[in-house]
């Protein structure tokens, strides 16, 4: 499945130099912890798996005295997108947070920070997902229909910024929204947490961001890039489709 949206980015500037002007060989752990979660995902997507060992009881009571996982999921609390199941991985192996619509608050942020400063993972993943209904309702209100009442109300405010650009741009598909915002809610950590901006620059992390396709099990990148030095000016509308993709986040 393809989409009309390209590799995508913000509008901000990148900064003279940074860890990003080295491009990742294999060997690099943020590149190795993105092969992981794609060979898992295939095996996810072909129905086969080699985490039985990785749930099994022995490595249940290896982990009791601590955690050392090489990446952190941030995706959509949809109950179709299990993130250890989907990049078949096992106990211990991704630190996970999910909100609906993988919206982004204080306390994403900060669990966001934990992962990266202390848990030490090599690569931090935005996943969205085709059939999104937190999208879907974003995209609705945005269009002028009633905003969800209740708390549900604030999901939607907090992705009508990125689906409100997204129609600006002429982007109204719903899993092409999904793509949008996903790469946007990329960018969007960086721009607001200084810890992320300081290990990505250091080159100490990878931020990527993916959908998942529900029928073929599929995962799909979304390019973005790191997050510029100075992000006074950075912004969520524009050239997503113009913008380069990242040496620091290849696209395969
Ligand atoms: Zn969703």
């Amino acid at each position: 499945m393809t989409s009309p949206l390209a590799p995508s980015d913000t509008n901000c500037a990148a900064p003279a130099t940074t860890a990003a002007d080295t491009v990742p060989s294999n060997d690099d752990p943020r590149t190795a912890a993105w092969i992981k979660l794609q060979d898992g995902n295939r095996r996810w997507a072909r129905g086969s798996t080699d985490a039985v060992h990785a749930r099994s009881p022995q490595r249940r009571a290896d982990l009791v005295a601590g955690q050392t996982p090489f990446a952190m999921i941030l995706s959509c609390a949809d109950s179709r997108v299990p993130a250890e199941l989907v990049f078949d991985q096992g106990l211990g192996d991704l630190f996970v947070v999910r909100t609906a619509g993988h919206a982004v608050d204080d306390t994403v942020l900060g669990s966001l920070e934990y992962a990266v400063a202390v848990l030490g993972v090599d690569l931090v993943l935005v996943l969205g997902h085709e059939g999104c209904g937190a999208v879907a309702a974003t995209a609705a209100a945005v269009r002028g229909a009633d905003a969800p009442g209740g708390y549900v109300r604030g999901i939607v405010e907090r992705l009508s910024l990125h689906v409100g650009a997204a129609h600006h741009a002429g982007v109204h598909e719903n899993l092409d929204l999904s793509r949008w915002h996903a790469g946007a809610t990329a960018d969007l950590l960086q721009q607001r947490s200084s810890v992320l901006r300081e290990a990505v620059f250091h080159g100490q992390v990878a931020v990527r961001a993916a959908t998942y396709e529900l029928g073929s099990g599929l995962v799909v990148p979304v390019g973005t890039r790191p997050a510029a030095a100075d992000t006074r000016a950075a912004g969520l509308v524009g050239t997503r489709e113009e913008a380069p993709a990242s040496p620091l986040v290849p696209t395969p």
